[in-house]
């Protein structure tokens, strides 16, 4: 498959825990691969491309979406990945895969729709990503879903509720038990945090909503910048911030990975098994670059997401998913056709809270404009529908 040597520890084909549906393996394909390859042609995975990171789509074509985000997860997990002898195509599938299930308009998006199925059972964005490549996503004949394999499954499935997790059979058990995923998950989990730290700053800058002067204000990016300075002292701050970003990325990758390679030397696994028994997770950075991206973290929130410009867009969204939910709660037939099978399906099975689940699926898939396309549908009184 690599035309190179995996760890005894990595996550195999040989060793995987299978499909729900059993499958015959693909010709030509590894198992995780075949797992990408679905992930990339659904619909969801496509829909990321209108969907929210910090920035609401249409307010510039220069920043970050879920789906540019979910690339970038993709590529830094597949470096760490390979630098560690473990499985690039699992960790792929799995960054590409992480943010499926993630609202319209970001955290805000997120937020608001857990607010909404508060008594209803809440909504998880990470619970999403599984449940669309579980159930909502239908693409083949024989199965709902895109039966990805076991490992893939545990890989989106980041966190958990304990009460959700008794309801999610196999990869609900490690949360139960106190078990780790895979390295290759584990290791995704925190390419996702180094890509959206580091193209958050970028975006923050290239916005105007940052400036260079109070990133310098912070010790950590004020080394980066004096760095590239000194290097590159006549270079436009355009510029100098994609140098500033590009090492921010690099230090965070190889901390990990340095740090990562020894702790694997000093708990010495043998089987992907042994990894998931281990007390804690193995992939980590050093206590020194932990405490560098609290910093990074608490930068951020205090800059740029609590910044009045992205505290009005997300209020605004938090509205319109708010009353989009209660339109369509209190009104069914509101909902396309589709939706009110499903819903008239659910409510037979779960009641209200069956209702309700399938307008959160709804509002979910939404890209941020469709949303707001939806929410003029149903409340501006001069529009058609
Ligand atoms: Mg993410």
């Amino acid at each position: 498959m690599h035309g190179r040597l995996l760890a005894s520890y990595a996550a195999l084909d040989e060793t995987s825990h299978g499909r729900r549906h059993s499958e015959k393996s693909p010709a030509y394909r590894g198992e995780f691969q075949r797992d990408r390859d679905r992930i990339i042609h659904s619909t969801a995975f496509r829909r990321l491309e209108y969907k929210t990171q910090v920035f609401v789509n249409h307010e510039g074509d220069l920043f970050r979406t879920r789906l540019t985000h979910s690339i970038e997860v993709a590529q830094i997990s597949r470096t760490i990945a390979r630098s560690l002898d473990l499985n690039e195509d699992l960790s792929e599938t799995i960054g590409l895969a992480h943010d499926l299930g993630h609202t319209p308009f970001g955290h805000a998006g997120q937020d608001i729709l857990n607010e909404c199925m508060h008594d209803y059972g809440g909504f998880e964005h990470n619970l999403q990503s599984l449940r669309v490549v579980d159930e909502l996503e239908e693409k083949y004949a024989q199965f709902p879903g895109l039966n990805l394999t076991f490992e893939s499954r545990e890989g989106i499935l980041k966190h958990c509720a304990i009460k959700n997790a008794k309801l999610l059979g196999d990869v609900g058990e490690r949360f139960i038990n106190k078990h780790q995923p895979s390295l290759e998950a584990q290791l995704t989990n925190l390419a996702d945090e180094i890509a959206y730290n580091s193209h958050d700053v970028d975006d923050g800058l290239r916005s105007g909503l940052i400036s260079l002067q109070q990133l310098r204000e912070v010790e950590f990016f004020n080394r980066l910048y004096e760095e590239v300075d000194e290097k590159y002292a006549d270079l436009p701050d355009r510029r100098k911030i994609y140098e500033i970003v590009r090492r921010l990325i690099s230090y965070q990758v190889i901390d990990l990975i340095e740090t990562s390679k020894a702790r694997i030397e000093s708990v010495k696994p043998e089987t992907i098994e042994d990894v998931r028994h281990h007390s804690e997770a193995i992939i980590s950075y050093s206590d020194a670059m932990r405490e560098q991206n609290l910093v990074i973290k608490r930068f951020l929130r205090e800059n740029l997401y609590m910044h009045y410009r992205v505290r009005r867009m997300s209020a605004k969204s938090a509205r319109m998913i708010k009353e989009l939910f209660s339109a369509f709660m209190q009104d069914v037939l509101l909902l396309p056709p589709e939706y009110q099978e499903r819903v008239k399906q659910q409510r037979s099975e779960a009641g209200e809270s069956g209702q309700a689940r399938i307008i959160a699926d709804y509002i979910a898939g939404m890209t941020d404009r469709y949303a707001m396309a939806e929410h003029g549908k149903l409340f501006d009184p001069k529009q058609l529908t």
